[in-house]
C-alpha cells in the first residue's frame, strides 16, 4: 500500500514537472516570437528617417504589377505609353504627372513622361496613397535622393481655389437645362431648384470657411459635399440623354394591377422613367401568375390576389418596344399552399430527421428529381408561350435552406438519399452535387426553349429566349453557384445579383474583378432591398454610374414600387424611352469569333495544375475547348525545377500531381487531347527557370534539389547574387541563359518528354535572362573575357553586353532546336516570346531565331498593347509574319475585346492565337464555338 502511495506521488511529481516543461517552453516561445517582432534598433533608425508625407516608390522605370507604385523617368522607363489593356480598367490604375516638383495631370492615359519630372503610375491598392483625395493639382512631390520614397506636400491655397470649379460647372448646366428645355417636368423643376438652392449654400460656406485658413481636412470634408452635390446633379442629367446603345435598365414588377386601364398606366410610367425592360414576376410560392395557365398551379393563389395575366404586360410592354422578363422562383413553396394534385409529399425536400420545413415557412421542390424539373419546365414554357418574353429570370436555384445544415446543405428525400448514397467529401465535387438539379433544371429547360417553333409555322423556329438567373450576393449562406461554368455551358445569359446596397460599387468591382469575361453578362442591381438606408436620387444615380463605370451590360432596379415620380423625372425628365425595338436586350446579338481558316493555329495553355483534376473535370475541360475551336492544346511538361510526368530521370515529379495517386496523368492527358482530335504540344512553361520560393514542403524541397544539383548553372547579377525578385510574383532563379550547358539541361527533358510521349510538337518558354542584371556569373565572366578580351563588369558598355548576349541566347536555341532534329526530325518546335518592348530587356533574341530559321513559330505575347505589338512584330520578322502567332490574355480582356482582336490575327495574315489560358475558356465558349448547336 504504502510503496503504492509512493508510486503515485512519483507519477504526480513526474507530471507536473512536465506541466511546468511545457510552460516554460510556452513562455521562452513567446518571448521568442517578441524578439521577432520587435523592430532593431537600426530598423527604428531608418523608419525614423522617413519624412512625414513620404509615399514609398516599389520601383523605378519598370512596369507596373498590380499593387505597386512605380515612377517613370525620362531616361529610363522601359514604355513610353501605358497600353489601352491597363487602362481600361478605371480601378486598376491611375497616374499623375509631375514637372520641376509639381504635380500638373492626375487621373489620365500617359502619352509622354515630362522631360522635367517623372510619372507615378499606382496600381491596385497603392492607388490609395495617390488618388486625388490625398495629391492634387499643384501639390508639391518631391523625390528624394535615395528614390526611395517621394515627400508630397498640399497646395493648400491652390486646392482652395478647385473646389468651386465642379460646383460652378454644374451650376451652369442646370440653369441652360433649366432655360432651355420646356417639356421638363414639374417634379424634374423642383428637384432643380432644391439643388440650386444647395449649391448657392455650399457656395457660400466656402466662402465664410476661405476666412479662416482651413486645414486640409477641412478642405476635403467640403471636396466631399461638393462631390456628392455633383452626383446629385448628374442624375438630374441623367435622363436627358437617350440611354447608351445596348444598355439593358430592367426594374422588377410584382404585378398588382387589377385591370387594363392599370397596367397601361404602370408601363407608360416606367417607360417614362427609361426602362426598356419588365422582369415580371410569375411565378412566387409554387403558383403562376397566370389565369390562363393549364398546369393548373394558378389556383394556389388567394381570389383577392388575382391580377392581370402576364400577357396584358406582355403585349402592353411589345407595343412599346419593352421587353418582358418573367421572374421565376424556382421549387419554392409557401407551406402547404401547392394545389393538391402538385402537393406530393415525395417530391419536397427534406431534412435528415424527415422534416420538409426548411425555413422561412417554406417547402421546397427538390430539384433533383426529374419529375418534379419536368413540372416546372412545363409551367415555364407554357408562360413563355402565353407571354412573348424574351428572357426567363431565375430565382432560388441555389439551396437556400436554413434547416439542412446537419447534411451540408444536402436534400436527404427518398430519392436524394438513393441517388446520393453518400455526400462527397471533396469541396469541388460537393458544389458539384450541391447544384446538380439546379443545372439539370436549366439543361432541360434550355432545350425546351430551343425546341419552341413559331405557332403559325412549326418549321420556323421561335425567337431566342434568354436565361437569367438572380442570386443574392451578400446571403450569409454560402453561395457559390457555378454562374462562370454555366455561363460557359450556354445555360445562362444574365447573372442577376441582388446587391441593392449603398456599396454596390465594392460589389461590382469584387465581380467584375473576378473574370472579366463575367460583366458581359452582369446586370447589377441598383435599388435597395431593406430599410437600413434611404436611396436618395442621388444613389441612384452614383449606383447606375458604377454600373457604366464598369462596363456591364445594365441593371436591375429593385423595385418598381421605388420608382416614386421625382426618381421617374430625374430618370427619363425630357426623354421618352427607345423606340419599339431597340434595345431588346438578348444575349443572341452576342459577336463571335470568326471561324479559324483550314491552317489557323487556335491554341490554349492547359497548366501543370489541371492534372490534378480528376479524368471527369480534365474531359469536361477537354470537351469545352474542342466546342471553341481550339485545335492545338499546350500541355505543360515543366515548370520551375518540376516535371508534371512520373519517372524522370532528371528532375523531380511535382508533389500535387503525385499525390493524386494516378499513374500516369500526363499520358492520359495526351490521349485526351488527341482522341478529341487536337494536336498535343509538350509546353516547357518555365524554360531556363528553374526555381521559385513560392512554395515549401514538398514542392520547395524538391526544387531545391534539382537547383542544388545544378547550382553551378544559376544564372547570377553583377554582386553574385542568384535570387530575382520578379514583383508580386516570389524570387526566382533561373539556369545562365548564356552557358550551352543550360539549354543541354532543358533539351534532355524535352527528349526525355518526346521518347515518352506521342506528343505532337514541342513548345518553350522563359528563353530570356531574367532582366537587364543579368548574367554574371563564372561562366558568362570567363567567356566574355575570352571573347571579347574585355573584363564582363557592371561597367561593360550596355550595348556591347546585349549584343553578346542575344547571340548566346540564339546559339541555346540552335542546342535545343539540333536535339530535336536528332531524335525526331519532322517534330515542330516553338517558342512563347516577350513583346517586342521588352525583348532587350530580357535579351531574348526570337528576331534571329526565326530570320536563322531555328524555331518553326514563335508565340509572341500581345498581352501590353495588342496594336503596338503587332505592329513591331511585322518590322522585325517582315515576310516570316506567317510564322508567328499571338498571345491573347482572356483573363483582362472582355470578349468582346478578345474576339475582335481574334479576328484581326486572322485576317493579318498571322499563324493565330494561343489564349492565355484553358480555364477561361468555359466563359468564353458561345463566342468561340465552331458552330451554333
Ligand atoms: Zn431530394
Ligand atoms: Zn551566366
Amino acid at each position: 500500500m504504502k510503496d503504492f502511495r509512493g508510486l503515485l506521488l512519483t507519477l504526480l511529481k513526474r507530471t507536473l514537472y512536465i506541466a511546468m516543461g511545457i510552460l516554460l517552453g510556452v513562455v521562452l516561445y513567446e518571448f521568442w516570437l517578441l524578439r521577432d517582432v520587435t523592430p532593431s534598433a537600426s530598423e527604428i533608425a531608418e523608419a525614423k528617417k522617413i519624412p512625414a508625407g513620404a509615399i514609398f516608390i516599389d520601383a523605378i522605370d519598370e512596369f507596373p504589377h498590380p499593387g505597386s507604385l512605380v515612377l517613370w523617368t525620362p531616361s529610363g522607363a522601359p514604355v513610353t505609353t501605358v497600353s489601352e489593356t491597363l487602362l481600361r480598367y478605371p480601378d486598376s490604375v491611375f497616374c499623375i504627372s509631375v514637372s520641376n516638383g509639381r504635380v500638373t495631370e492626375l487621373g489620365f492615359a500617359p502619352t509622354k513622361i515630362p522631360a522635367d519630372g517623372f510619372l507615378v503610375i499606382a496600381r491596385g491598392v497603392r492607388q490609395l496613397d495617390v488618388k486625388p483625395d490625398r495629391i492634387s493639382r499643384n501639390d508639391e512631390l518631391q523625390l528624394m535622393p535615395n528614390k526611395k520614397w517621394f515627400v508630397h506636400k498640399p497646395d493648400l491655397a491652390y486646392r482652395f481655389s478647385e473646389l468651386k470649379v465642379p460646383l460652378n460647372d454644374l451650376r451652369q448646366r442646370l440653369k441652360n437645362e433649366t432655360t432651355t428645355t420646356k417639356e421638363t417636368t414639374t417634379a424634374a423643376q423642383e428637384f432643380m431648384r432644391k439643388t440650386l438652392e444647395r449649391l448657392d449654400a455650399i457656395n457660400d460656406e466656402i466662402d465664410t470657411a476661405q476666412q479662416k485658413n482651413p486645414t486640409l481636412k477641412q478642405i476635403q470634408e467640403l471636396r466631399a459635399r461638393v462631390e456628392e452635390e455633383v452626383i446629385a446633379g448628374e442624375l438630374l442629367l441623367l435622363g436627358k440623354d437617350a440611354l447608351p446603345e445596348n444598355e439593358i435598365r430592367a426594374v422588377l414588377v410584382r404585378s398588382s394591377e387589377k385591370s387594363e386601364s392599370a397596367v397601361k398606366t404602370r408601363i407608360q410610367r416606367l417607360l417614362k422613367a427609361g426602362f426598356n425592360t419588365i422582369i415580371l414576376e410569375a411565378f412566387r410560392w409554387g403558383g403562376s401568375i397566370n389565369p390562363q395557365t393549364n398546369q393548373g398551379l394558378w389556383n394556389s393563389q388567394p381570389s383577392d390576389q388575382i391580377v392581370m395575366p402576364i400577357s396584358s404586360y406582355a403585349n402592353l410592354g411589345n407595343d412599346y418596344g419593352m421587353n418582358l422578363w418573367l421572374w421565376v422562383q424556382n421549387g419554392f413553396l409557401s407551406k402547404g399552399k401547392l394545389p393538391a394534385e402538385f402537393a406530393k409529399p415525395e417530391w419536397l425536400m427534406r431534412t435528415a430527421a424527415g422534416s420538409t420545413e426548411l425555413g422561412k415557412k417554406s417547402e421546397w421542390l427538390c430539384l433533383r428529381r426529374p419529375e418534379v424539373r419536368e413540372m416546372l419546365v412545363k409551367s415555364y414554357i407554357e408562360m413563355v408561350n402565353s407571354s412573348n418574353a424574351t428572357c426567363l429570370a431565375m430565382d432560388y436555384l441555389y439551396n437556400y435552406v436554413e434547416n439542412l445544415t446537419e447534411s451540408q446543405g444536402f436534400c436527404r428525400c427518398d430519392y436524394c438519399k438513393e441517388h446520393l448514397a453518400e455526400i462527397p467529401m471533396n469541396p469541388q465535387r460537393q458544389n458539384e452535387e450541391l447544384y446538380a438539379g439546379s443545372e439539370e433544371l436549366l439543361t432541360e429547360l434550355r432545350a425546351a426553349l430551343d425546341a419552341r417553333v413559331m405557332p403559325d409555322d412549326p418549321k420556323t423556329s421561335a425567337p431566342r429566349v434568354d436565361i437569367a438567373v438572380f442570386f443574392n450576393d451578400r446571403e450569409e449562406t454560402t453561395i457559390s453557384l457555378p454562374l462562370e461554368k454555366w455561363i460557359g455551358m450556354g445555360l445562362v445569359d444574365w447573372v442577376c445579383p441582388m446587391s441593392y446596397f449603398k456599396e454596390n460599387a465594392q460589389g461590382i468591382a469584387k465581380l467584375a474583378k473576378q473574370s472579366s469575361l463575367l460583366r458581359e453578362h452582369l446586370l447589377y442591381g441598383v435599388g435597395k432591398h431593406d430599410d437600413a438606408y434611404t436611396v436618395t436620387p442621388a444613389e441612384y444615380a452614383r449606383q447606375i454610374m458604377n454600373v457604366r463605370r464598369y462596363q456591364l451590360k445594365g441593371y436591375q432596379f429593385f423595385q418598381a414600387e421605388l420608382i416614386t415620380p421625382e426618381v421617374q423625372a430625374m430618370l427619363g425628365n425630357t426623354v421618352n424611352a427607345a423606340p419599339a425595338g431597340t434595345n431588346r436586350a438578348n444575349s443572341a446579338t452576342l459577336t463571335k469569333v470568326d471561324l479559324p481558316r483550314p491552317d489557323e493555329l487556335r491554341g490554349t495553355w492547359i497548366v501543370g495544375k489541371s492534372l490534378q483534376e480528376s479524368p471527369e473535370a480534365f474531359a469536361r475541360k477537354l470537351n469545352m475547348l474542342k466546342q471553341s475551336c481550339i485545335n492545338t492544346v499546350m500541355l505543360d511538361a515543366w515548370y520551375r525545377g518540376l516535371v508534371s510526368y512520373p519517372d524522370s530521370a532528371l528532375a523531380p515529379f511535382d508533389p500535387a500531381i503525385a499525390a493524386t495517386g494516378r499513374a500516369d496523368a500526363y499520358g492520359d492527358a495526351v490521349k485526351a487531347i488527341h482522341d478529341r482530335g487536337m494536336k498535343c504540344v509538350a509546353w516547357f512553361e518555365y524554360g531556363l527557370f528553374v526555381g521559385h520560393d513560392a512554395k515549401g514542403g514538398a514542392e520547395g524541397q524538391a526544387r531545391q534539389e534539382f537547383m542544388n544539383k545544378h547550382k553551378d548553372l544559376i544564372s547570377l547579377d553583377a554582386k553574385g547574387n542568384p535570387d530575382n525578385n520578379v514583383r508580386n510574383f516570389g524570387v526566382f532563379y533561373t539556369l545562365c541563359p548564356s552557358n550551352p550547358a543550360s539549354y543541354k539541361l532543358l533539351s534532355e527533358i524535352m527528349l526525355e518528354v518526346v521518347r515518352k510521349y506521342p506528343v505532337d510538337e514541342v513548345q518553350f518558354d522563359r528563353l530570356k535572362y531574367a532582366n537587364q542584371t543579368r548574367c554574371y556569373c563564372d561562366y558568362c565572366r570567363q567567356t566574355f573575357e575570352t571573347e571579347t578580351g574585355k573584363p564582363l563588369t557592371s561597367a561593360t558598355n550596355a550595348a556591347e553586353f546585349l549584343a553578346w548576349k542575344r547571340e548566346k541566347n540564339a546559339a541555346g536555341v540552335k542546342i535545343l532546336r539540333e536535339a530535336l532534329r536528332a531524335e525526331k526530325p519532322e517534330m515542330p518546335m516553338s517558342s512563347y516570346a516577350t513583346w517586342p518592348s521588352e525583348m532587350d530587356t530580357v535579351a531574348q533574341s526570337w528576331d534571329l531565331w526565326l530570320q536563322r530559321d531555328l524555331i518553326d513559330y514563335l508565340v509572341v505575347g500581345a498581352y501590353m498593347d495588342f496594336v503596338g505589338t503587332m505592329a513591331e512584330t511585322q518590322k522585325l520578322v517582315g515576310d516570316k509574319f506567317g510564322r508567328v502567332c499571338f498571345a491573347l490574355n482572356a483573363e483582362k480582356l472582355s470578349a468582346d475585346e478578345l474576339i475582335n482582336q481574334m479576328n484581326i490575327v486572322g485576317k493579318s495574315g498571322a499563324k493565330g492565337t494561343v489564349i492565355w489560358y484553358a480555364d477561361v475558356i468555359p466563359l468564353l465558349l458561345r463566342r468561340l464555338a465552331c458552330e451554333e448547336k
